[in-house]
């Protein structure tokens, strides 16, 4: 093990992967005496006064086994069964928009892992970033909120300077990218590969579809079929509703359209709600978006009856949320020489972004710290500059044809949920319908 003083890590971006590296970091002996994880994040402490908790939250995420494992060899599992909420059984169903409905399929066990003894788990996105920066503060590690990184300079020593919107900046010997998917640590590395093509290498391509997010009250209907564990997905004419359980008793759901184009803007618009009357209230639930807000009123009021088996209807689920979050869905996934640099490296959605139809957004930003941290481990005996570059090349290597399959599963997902063509309509119905229910729980 090196004597020297540990080597500097910037994480910018202190969501999911961030802090999940800091975390592998600070946990193994040998990395942590190798390596000090600095985490860093442009917006405010969560739960601060003044600051603006509804609009960085997001609705809510899923994990599967895959990532549900490294945490849990994180020590996490006890707080994660606390946090969130493991999905019961899903039943599929084809709906219209007047409140028609058929039942297709229920399956017990849809997304059940054997090896780890669990189903999906959901949180609600800023419950599992709490939970992790938490474990980082605990392990001693060290986390600035209020601190956005403007740009960057690599150093003729090797290292990289950081200059953040405060005026202040910092040396580091290793430059971690976990701030989304409009990463400025990617347009960076896109930069010092060819400045030329970087500005369009760094836009993730927008997918023809629409996504709204929100997080309800837990409001059951009299007499609805459903239980609250259940998780549902509703087969529309132009899209599919998701549904199911989260923490607090609370209901996530995901509304997919498609759509020919995406938003003109590229940063929220300022709106007003068009009416605040006690029926519509939940408008002022709308988080600013680049879309007009009267477009995404309009599109949910033509969903207001839509049928859901818990709640009644859509409209009670959306009328009653806290947040509702409208994006445009984007996918890419970027080449191993654009997710890393020198000392530069990418995790999370800034490396890779993915439609919610792969259902591994978050799991895939804690693989990614996992293996980047088994990468490092190998080279931590000796972290000079050359060796760390070996393993920031290594973790590129083994991330992107892993990434490249799961976003083409993504996008056949996608097809296969949204597509308005008769032929696709067909076999999603007929192929839900003819699946055989499966009602014993594991
Ligand atoms: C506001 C928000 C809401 C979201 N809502 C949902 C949702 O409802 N459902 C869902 O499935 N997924 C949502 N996601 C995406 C989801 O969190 C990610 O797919 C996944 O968890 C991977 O996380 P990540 O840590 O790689 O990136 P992200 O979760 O995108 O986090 C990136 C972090 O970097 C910070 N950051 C960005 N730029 C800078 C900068 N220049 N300097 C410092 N910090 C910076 C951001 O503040 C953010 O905390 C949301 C992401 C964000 C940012």
């Amino acid at each position: 093990m090196s004597s020297k003083a540990p080597k500097t890590i910037a994480i910018i971006g202190s969501a999911i992967a961030g802090p999940t590296l800091a975390l592998q970091i600070l946990s193994n002996p040998v990395l942590r005496s190798a390596f000090r994880p600095v985490l860093f994040d442009q917006a405010g402490a969560p739960g601060l006064e003044g600051h603006n908790e509804k609009n960085r939250s997001g609705a809510s995420v899923g994990i599967f086994a895959n990532g549900l494992y490294p945490l849990h060899r994180l020590g996490l599992e006890d707080a994660i069964r606390k946090r969130g909420y493991e999905c019961g059984k899903l039943t599929t169903w084809s709906c219209d928009y007047a409140g028609g409905h058929e039942r297709l399929n229920t399956q017990a066990n849809a997304m059940w892992s054997h090896d780890l003894q669990t189903g999906v788990v959901y949180f609600e996105r800023r419950a599992l970033q709490s939970l992790l920066v938490e474990k980082v503060k605990e392990l001693g590690g060290d986390v600035f909120w209020a601190k956005k990184s403007t740009s960057f300079q690599a150093l003729t020593n090797g290292q990289t300077r950081v200059n953040f919107a405060d005026g202040s900046d910092m040396a580091v010997d290793l430059l971690v990218g976990a701030d989304g998917g409009f990463s400025s640590v990617r347009k960076f590395i896109l930069d010092q590969r060819n400045s030329t093509t970087a500005s369009d290498r760094w836009l993730p391509d927008f997918m023809g579809l629409t996504g709204f997010y929100g997080v309800s009250a837990n409001i059951k209907a009299k007499g609805a079929p459903a239980q609250f564990s259940d998780s549902q997905l509703i087969w529309l004419d132009q899209g599919y509703l998701a549904s199911g359980p989260c923490s607090d008793g609370k209901i996530r759901w995901d509304l997919v359209l498609t759509e020919k184009k995406s938003p003109s803007s590229n940063s929220p618009l300022e709106s007003i709600p068009e009416s605040t009357t006690d029926a519509e209230r939940w408008q002022s639930a709308i988080i600013p978006s680049q879309y007009p807000y009267n477009s995404t009123v309009d599109i949910l009021r033509k969903h207001n009856n839509v049928y859901h088996p818990y709640s009644g209807t859509l409209g009670e689920l959306f009328g009653t949320a806290d947040r509702i979050i409208r994006t445009p869905l984007r996918q890419r996934v970027w080449k191993q020489d654009e997710i890393q640099c020198g000392s530069t490296v990418l995790i999370g959605d800034a490396s890779r972004l993915m439609m919610p139809t792969s259902g591994q957004g978050t799991g895939f930003a804690i693989e990614d710290a996992t293996v980047l941290a088994r990468e490092l481990l190998k080279h931590a005996s000796s972290p000079d500059t050359d060796k760390i570059r070996v393993a920031l090349e290594a973790y590129a290597r083994a991330r992107e044809p892993r990434s490249k399959k799961m976003a083409s599963m993504a996008s056949f997902a996608a097809s296969w949920s949204t597509n308005t063509g008769l032929f696709w309509k067909g076999f999603r119905y007929y192929s839900s319908k003819l699946q055989p229910d499966t009602l014993e729980v594991k």
